[in-house]
């Protein structure tokens, strides 16, 4: 269960964004991504979830000892790859219940019946303090911005991946929401690699990231423990990617 990313470039258009990255996500690991906005974070998440508008031009992407770069996003997803996006979509007119049901039926091999899986779904649902309703209403649709992190949250602890990308899922939720989130998140650590991509310190204090890694100019320019993000505070990007020119011109 490990994901595995090295020499990675990706292109959206003509303008190459993410340039030489590389990272490895092991079970039972929470790394932490960070860098300024428009760096490229969620440019790298898309791009490993098979998005055709983010194209990998260079280097190789491997789930377990796999190579998935030509495959579909549904197949990397069958694998045990799993993206919460940044912005969730609404997918009207499927219910939020039917949508979890196909995923998790090709998710996982055993199948599960309509009912079955809506009295697992009512009791994660419970657990997590998410209204009931929302099983009826469409994928996202006339959700808060909340509410779709935290319908992400819920097909992530459904579906079980093997590695998750978090695509700033703490973004927007209120303090209730985000204990939710963390108490989901820390529940799945150990069967899942988890790569958390965001802005604040206050999701860290609730999930014990054990890396954190700094984006600039399409690659990692810094790694290291949570006291990383205690030096950003302070000293902002413009110490890291300084830091990083000199790594460049050493
Ligand atoms: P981050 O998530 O780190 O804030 P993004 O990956 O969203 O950054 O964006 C990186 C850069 O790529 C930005 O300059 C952004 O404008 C550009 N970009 C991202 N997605 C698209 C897209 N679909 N079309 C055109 N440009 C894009
Ligand atoms: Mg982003």
């Amino acid at each position: 269960m490990t994901l595995k990313i090295k020499g990675l470039e990706v292109g959206i258009e003509d303008r190459k964004i993410i340039d030489g990255f590389s990272l490895t996500v092991k079970k039972g690991e929470v790394h932490v991504l960070m860098g300024r906005n428009g760096s490229g974070k969620s440019t790298l998440a898309l791009a490993l979830m098979g998005h055709p508008k983010y194209r990998i031009l260079k280097g190789t992407v491997f789930l377990d000892g796999k190579s998935i770069i030509k495959l579909s996003t549904d197949k990397r997803s069958s694998m045990g790859l799993f993206l919460a996006f940044q912005n969730p979509t609404e997918v009207p007119g499927v219910s939020l219940s039917n949508f979890l049901r196909t995923s998790y039926n090709s998710a996982s091999k055993r199948k599960v019946s309509v009912f079955e899986f809506q009295s697992l779904l009512k009791a994660r649902m419970k657990e997590m303090g998410i209204n009931e309703e929302f099983m009826k209403r469409g994928v996202n649709e006339g959700f808060s911005g909340g509410e779709r992190k935290l319908s992400e949250l819920l097909q992530l602890s459904i579906l079980k991946p093997k590695v998750a990308i978090l695509d700033e899922i703490d973004s927007g939720l209120d303090m209730d929401s985000l204990k939710v989130a963390s108490k989901i998140i820390n529940a799945m650590k150990k069967e899942t690699g988890i790569l958390i991509i965001t802005h604040y310190k206050r999701v860290l204090e609730h999930i014990k990231p054990d890396f954190v890694h700094i984006l600039d100019g399409g690659r990692i320019v810094k790694s290291g423990d949570v006291r990383i993000v205690g030096q950003l505070e302070k000293k902002g990007y413009r110490w890291f990617s300084e830091d990083g020119d000199r790594h460049a011109k050493a």
